[in-house]
């Protein structure tokens, strides 16, 4: 199929969006809301949902926003001055979308979510379910990171990945990330005169990874390669990614109507359940469970689960339920899954037999340490 016949089939299907807007977007160069940039993407956003489309926002800006507000040049150093300037310029934020979307009439809704929020399975069902209500009601929900009150261990870190964890939230199928580049270039476009852009990407492999790397920038906390992760997580879910230069006049509109601008990226045809993402790419590993060569083909080849027979180590310190990754010999992850079994006690029954769990252990709760309904394989071999 020719590249444009990709993206018209695509975008004729979209029925649910989540647009991702990162800082440098939506503010200038002195840390102040860019209005064109805002009132050129809600224009579009209010004339594609009146054709009934429906649009998640995941908004960065709101300490970029906080620094403008606050006559700050550089980002603060100290965690509690970027969280302060993080609470003024959310508000700042989110009173220019309330007031620029209510010009069409539309609601908007703030969501602040921290990784805590997401990583209980029970959680991440009600977030879905207000977002669902939020939907109907015809509201754009507005989503950002809690940056005023997360500590590290609750943290996404960058709003590229919460994006691409929001289209299994969302239940969306498509994600549309403006950023203040074109896209993804063959080479650094900062650097060298004679980059690329990359208008399609059928799959993320290695080198396409390789390619973004080394694109970090000072306000926002991603950069090329967290917007490839996040295409890579989202394609896992079956959404395409499409990567856009969000301060070009027009952009979004002409990315929806299925024009050739900025890079695609394809999602996998084998898409996975939800709840199998959210173990993959919502939940953070806690530890690793290394396997030998055995269990390694049985579960990449025959799809089994994982049994104390197979596991030559455990390292981290994790809980019975909690996420780990599965390591091969040569230490390198295949898959993810929820080990029913801590890593204390993992390292007291590995190598032996499912029949001598309650001997060691004195019971055994389950004869897989990870199931095969909550494992993930993220290759193949
Ligand atoms: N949540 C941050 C903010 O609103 C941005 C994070 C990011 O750039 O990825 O300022």
């Amino acid at each position: 199929m020719a590249a444009n016949t990709i993206r018209k089939d695509i975008i004729t299907k979209v029925q649910r969006v989540v647009l991702k807007l990162g800082s440098y977007v939506l503010t200038t160069p002195s840390w102040k809301l860019d209005r064109k940039v805002f009132s050129d993407v809600i224009e579009t956003i209010a004339d594609v949902r009146a054709r009934g489309r429906e649009f998640v926002l995941v908004s960065s800006g709101a300490i970029a926003a906080g620094m403008g507000r606050l006559g700050l040049r550089e980002r603060p150093r100290l965690i509690a001055q970027e969280q302060a300037a993080a609470a003024v310029g959310q508000i700042g934020l989110m009173g220019l979308y309330e007031r620029m979307f209510g010009k069409f009439d539309i609601h908007v809704a703030q969501i602040l979510l921290t990784h805590g929020d997401l990583r209980d399975r029970q959680r991440f069902l009600n977030a879905r379910h207000t977002l669902h209500s939020l939907l109907e009601y015809q509201a754009v929900p507005i989503i950002n990171e809690n940056d005023t009150t997360v500590v590290e261990e609750i943290k996404f870190g960058d709003n590229d990945s919460l994006s691409s964890m929001v289209t299994n939230l969302a239940q969306a199928d498509l994600l549309i990330i403006l950023t203040d580049i074109d896209g993804c270039f063959d080479k650094d476009p900062r650097r060298f005169k004679d980059a690329r852009l990359i208008s399609l990407i059928e799959n993320v492999d290695s080198d396409i990874e390789q390619l973004a790397l080394g694109t970090k920038s000072k306000i926002s906390r991603g950069g090329m390669a967290t917007k490839i992760t996040a295409a890579k997580t989202a394609a896992r879910f079956g959404v395409p990614t499409i990567i856009a230069n969000g301060k070009t006049p027009g952009n979004l509109a002409r990315v929806l109507a299925g024009e050739e601008v900025g890079t695609l990226i394809l999602p996998e045809k084998n898409k996975l359940a939800s709840r199998k993402h959210w173990i993959a790419y919502t939940l953070k590993p806690q530890g690793v469970i290394q396997v030998d060569d055995g269990a390694l083909r049985a579960i990449v080849e025959h799809d089994r689960s994982l049994l104390p027979s197979g596991i030559t180590g455990a390292q981290g310190d994790f809980d019975a339920g909690e996420a780990v990754s599965c390591c091969d010999r040569h230490g390198s992850e295949f898959a993810r899954g929820l080990s029913a079994y801590s890593s204390a006690d993992i390292d007291k029954i590995k190598g032996l037999n499912t029949a001598d769990i309650q001997g060691i252990l004195g019971v055994c709760r389950n004869p897989e340490v990870i199931h095969r309904d909550d494992l993930v394989i993220l290759r193949e071999g």
